[in-house]
């Protein structure tokens, strides 16, 4: 039996889902024994370091938290997937850290200036993979039970389930990874190549993904392969020197089994347009992201609607079609339009 004219039902599936993104858990307890006070509305996107440099009286644009992974009974979909301007407290918060391992893991990320210091990058990386992790777990959760409940759902759940419990597993490995380099305070393991723009910030973000093509479309490797081991990176922008340029950073362990990564990388670095290729990989791959409002507020329709539309695009399946045709995707951005980015440096860490 499907739930589609049971609103009772549907309340409760809905419930349910927001209920699996509030769980309270530490993802550092794996790290050591010293998990110590309760478990806060930890930040993933840094208040000082990111959201307040491009907030405007304290607001930025960012995704909703309920679209954070798909559900199957939010009919509202343009609702939830559009920009809304939210206080900075508010912005890429979850349940996933205690006051102890909040507090003394992310220190050198919140309490001090941004340097590229390896155990900045490092760190940085740290806290959006067990975010990511998080996340996925709340997602597989919400699944299975509507694999039980609604056995109409089944093969296009399972397909997603297959897809995540994939993800949740590479994550993991990568976790334990962290955990013991952050033992040994061994920050170089993680890789991290950087651009920098002497451009004001205006938007800020990061998260991790799979990197399945180059800018210009090339196959890098292929996502629906479960039986190969895929090589993941985390794409984060941060401001630097008093918010008066932006960095793009594409971190990744040493182990990654193939060069994806770097071919990512240089691909942004060689782009025709740097600024509506940045623009085009939050819109396809990025979740965790905040913009500024002044920034956000200035553009024409044209280039909202465009942002709302590709948001939609790659998180609703019934979108998916449309989205694989579109494969010049980078250079159709009317963001290719504007004046790009100037690229002032490059190098690795
Ligand atoms: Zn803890």
């Amino acid at each position: 039996m499907s739930f589609e004219n049971n609103p009772e039902k549907i309340k409760e599936l809905v419930d349910y889902h927001k209920k699996q993104f509030k769980q309270k858990k530490c993802m550092a307890s794996t790290l050591d024994s010293n998990c110590n006070g309760k478990i806060i509305e930890a930040h993933t996107l840094s208040s000082g370091l990111m959201l307040k440099p491009i907030s405007f009286e304290s607001k930025v644009y960012a995704p909703p938290v309920a679209n954070m992974s798909y559900s199957p009974y939010n009919k509202d979909i343009i609702q939830a997937f559009k920009l809304k301007k939210i206080g900075i407290g508010n912005v890429s918060t979850f349940n996933g850290f205690c006051a102890h391992h909040d507090k003394t893991l992310f220190s050198p990320l919140e309490d001090k200036p941004f340097y590229f210091e390896q155990q900045q990058l490092f760190m940085l990386m740290y806290r959006t993979v067990l975010k990511e992790l998080y996340l996925k777990n709340a997602s597989l959760n919400f699944i299975k039970s509507t694999l039980i409940e609604d056995p109409l759902l089944e093969m296009e759940q399972l397909l997603r389930a297959k897809g995540i419990v994939k993800s949740i597993e590479d994550i993991e490995k990568n976790k334990q990874k962290l955990d013991m380099h952050l033992k040994k305070e061994d920050w170089g393991r993680v890789i991290n190549n950087i651009l920098i723009f002497n451009s004001k910030p205006t938007l800020v973000a990061s998260s991790p993904f799979y990197p399945e093509k180059t800018i210009t479309g090339e196959i890098l490797q292929d996502l629906l392969n479960f039986d190969i081991e895929l090589s993941q990176l985390v794409f984060s922008i941060i401001p630097v020197e008093q918010n008066t340029k932006t960095a793009i950073i594409i971190s990744y362990l040493d182990t990654e089994p193939n060069n994806t990564p770097n071919m990512f990388f240089n691909s942004i670095k060689e782009a025709k347009h740097k600024k509506a290729a940045i623009i085009e990989i939050i819109l396809n791959h990025v979740e965790n992201f905040a913009v500024s409002p002044i920034w956000y507020e200035g553009l024409d329709q044209a280039r909202q609607e465009y942002f709302l539309k590709k948001m939609l695009l790659t998180s609703d399946t019934e979108h998916m079609e449309e989205e694989k045709e579109g494969e010049e995707i980078y250079n159709n951005s009317p963001f290719s339009e504007d004046e790009d980015w100037i690229l002032e440096s490059s190098f690795s860490i």
